[in-house]
């Protein structure tokens, strides 16, 4: 039971650091709608060294809730992101 207890909880802890967390959703234009829909914005933690990180500089993805087409947040937008999602 110890063994049993000691393997789940390894396992568990770092697999929900790999989950994109949600920061917000507001309309933005998209490419592939050639208009403005609502989209969600994601943290996606990356993968490094065996860790997940989730401070790195593509880790800011929005997704068109119309098409579902992902891309990733640069520049501005990423950090008016980042900005809303914290404060
Ligand atoms: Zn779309």
């Amino acid at each position: 039971m110890n063994i049993f207890m000691s393997i789940f909880r390894t396992d568990k802890i770092p697999s929900l650091n790999r989950i994109p967390k949600e920061l917000g959703r507001e309309e933005r234009f998209c490419e592939r709608c050639g208009k403005r829909t609502e989209h969600i914005f994601y943290l996606v933690p990356k993968k490094v060294l065996m860790l997940y990180v989730k401070d790195h500089p593509e880790n800011v993805h929005t997704t068109c809730m119309v098409c579902a087409r992902s891309t990733i947040l640069t520049g501005e937008d990423r950090e008016r992101i980042l900005g809303t999602a914290s404060a």
